[in-house]
């Protein structure tokens, strides 16, 4: 399947936190024939193994999580519409106006939004905060909303995948890039090592599914695929761009929940630099990946992240540079077919 297509299904298959079963049961039919076995544990994970060639020992785990951002619903009006929480992070002013879709039966519906007409002037220009938005899926009494809708449904933004030139745009790039990216390398040769991979559950509620897979898994190395925040919007003055569009995979060194092992960044650096892939260094700082749960499990994990920068994460659509994914995929392999335990000795 090419990339696109493989983008396109991930990226329009609805998995917010906790609820990721569509995304699951895609990806299972995805890696079926190449791993030789796979399993979903008790959270909703799933698990894989591609059998390696048996020159190493070394246990490698690949991570990507499979949730994205969304809504749950709460309670309904008795004008029909719906209450909802946010889950993960959403900013308020990225909701209003915008088309969901809400619950297993995918129900249209909108986030709605007074019209400018009905607004007084300092309404026009102050942020209206999520708990007093809510979704209209057209019904018109409670009843009506809540045999359609039960408490705990999700919704998420209803976006079809795109393409521009080099860019592509879909809702779930963070992280459904990250598990293109995973589905790539599975397909490849066989590694050195058995290759272990983790499509996980929550991250955006707090890396919960990756601390339970790398509980299960054990492994010695873990590489995280993610997709981290390009901060080159078109703005009126970049003061500081960290990672770019089109400038390559991002590494992390350090965010709010890890420092990533610089044994590992080295090597992921060193094997960019001779294999001619461009990468950048996202600046330290805030975020965090399932790195922050994987690299403290058991007796400690040498762990990093390598990310496909995209813009406008969280959100209904974002937009990523296929040549970065591609180069993602390239470095993954390229970084796993090299890793030994001599690059870890102290
Ligand atoms: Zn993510």
């Amino acid at each position: 399947m090419e990339i696109s297509e493989l983008l396109r299904q991930l990226t329009e298959a609805v998995g917010v936190s906790g609820d990721e079963k569509e995304v699951r049961l895609l990806l299972r039919d995805l890696i079926a024939e190449h791993v030789e076995e796979w399993r979903v544990d008790s959270m909703g994970n799933l698990l894989a193994m591609k059998r390696g060639t048996g020159e190493s020992d070394l246990r490698v785990l690949v991570d990507a999580h499979m949730d994205e951002v969304g809504l749950m619903i709460t309670d309904a009006e008795s004008d029909g519409t719906l209450k909802f929480e946010t889950v993960g992070g959403i900013a308020d002013h990225t909701l209003l106006g915008k088309v969901v879709q809400v619950g297993p039966k995918k129900l249209t519906g909108v986030i709605g939004a007074r019209p400018i007409h009905l607004l007084k002037r300092d309404q026009r220009t102050s942020v209206v905060k999520s708990d007093s938005m809510r979704i209209d899926i057209g019904a018109t009494k409670k009843e009506n909303a809540s045999g359609k809708v039960k408490l705990g449904d999700r919704a998420t933004f209803l976006t079809a995948y795109q393409e521009s030139g080099k860019m592509a745009m879909g809702k779930a790039l963070d992280d459904r890039a990250g598990c293109a990216a995973l589905v790539e390398l599975l397909r490849r040769e066989p590694y050195p090592f058995d290759l272990h991979a983790a499509f996980t559950v929550q991250e955006e509620v707090g890396l919960r599914g990756a601390q339970v897979a790398a509980y299960a898994t054990r492994p010695d190395v873990a590489l995280v695929l993610e997709c981290t925040p390009a901060y080159d919007l078109p703005n009126k003055r970049d003061v500081s761009p960290n990672v770019r569009l089109g400038h390559g995979p991002s590494l992390y060194v350090m965010d709010s929940a890890t420092i990533q092992d610089p044994r590992f960044v080295r090597h992921i650096m060193r094997t960019a630099e001779s294999n001619g892939i461009p990468f950048q260094v996202r600046q330290p700082g805030g975020g965090g990946t399932n790195a922050g749960a994987i690299q403290r499990v058991h007796g400690g994990v040498v762990t990093a992240t390598i990310a496909t920068p995209a813009r406008y994460i969280h959100a209904p659509i974002s937009m990523i540079n296929l040549d970065d994914f591609g180069n993602v995929v390239r470095l993954a392999e390229a970084t796993l077919r090299g890793l030994n335990r001599d690059l870890f000795e102290r």
